[in-house]
């Protein structure tokens, strides 16, 4: 059986002002149908719900002046990044955070990018249910039960470049379990779990562009539904890089 994909950047959105209804933007560009996959970049959710800061309304304290003394950037950035990070990993050359949602970043995922002097976009504190409104207003206005992506763009550990992952998801899960399943050999997967919904937020990320593309949607037709489970971030005894990490 052969299967394809569509993958639509979805073009001609505003910028995205405090307020917009993102759900109502995107579907006026795109005829939706059940089963299809939305991808939305964070940046733009954080515009909509206003998860911004202004530079000038923050006081760095003395570890976010320590840090920006060591990596050369503004020390109030660096502040917005401890304020929003739980946990920090690493804090030079560039500081590894995790936030509240589970997912770890580079710079808590704080942007100064795609917004106007002075300001700095935050991750939304809740991807996952951002997700969830955006997929139940889908569903409210159209009636079609789609899949909801959040995205940002991050860097990998052993890896140059960035992709998009997803940090937040609403109606498909986050994995593919494949446990169970025999491969082609007769042999029985014991530990094969794929991240479904990082694979799909790579592609949306490849359509969006980091720069002026102004493309934050992207809608997927054909990808064929899975199951799984939504287990996407390891438990603290399973982590065993960041146990290495905080040891040096
Ligand atoms: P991130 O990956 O979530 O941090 O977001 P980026 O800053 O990389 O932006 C992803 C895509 O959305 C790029 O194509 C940007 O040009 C586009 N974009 C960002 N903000 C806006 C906006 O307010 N309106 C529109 N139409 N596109 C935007
Ligand atoms: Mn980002
Ligand atoms: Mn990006």
């Amino acid at each position: 059986m052969h299967t394809s994909v569509t993958v639509t950047g979805i073009r001609g959105l505003p910028l995205i002002q405090k307020g917009d209804n993102l759900p109502g933007l995107i579907i006026d560009k795109c005829a939706l149908e059940d089963g299809d996959i939305i991808c939305i970049a964070s940046t733009v959710i954080s515009k909509a719900k206003g998860y911004t800061r202004h530079l000038k309304d923050i006081t760095p304290g003395d570890r976010a002046t320590r840090i920006a003394q060591k990596t050369g950037e503004d020390p109030r950035f660096i502040q917005v990044v401890l304020d929003q990070a739980c946990d920090v990993l690493i804090e030079t050359p560039f500081t590894l955070t995790e936030v509240s949602c589970g997912h770890v970043g580079v710079r808590s995922g704080v942007d100064a990018s795609n917004v106007e002097d002075g300001l700095v976009i935050t991750l939304p504190p809740d991807p996952m249910k951002e997700a969830d409104e955006i997929r139940e207003e889908i569903k409210n206005r159209t009636g079609k039960e789609c899949g909801v992506i959040v995205t940002d763009t991050c860097g990998r550990s052993f890896r140059r470049g960035q992709t998009g992952h997803a940090i937040g998801w609403s109606g498909i899960t986050a994995i593919r379990d494949f446990r169970g399943d025999s491969d082609l050999f007769g042999h029985i997967l014991e530990i094969t779990e794929e991240a479904v919904v990082d694979e799909i937020a790579g592609f949306a990320n490849l359509m969006m562009g980091e720069s002026n593309n102004g493309v934050p949607a992207v809608h997927f037709r054909g990808i064929p539904a899975w199951t799984g489970h939504d287990t996407i971030y390891f438990r603290p005894e399973e982590d065993v890089i960041r146990s290495a990490l905080k040891k040096v």
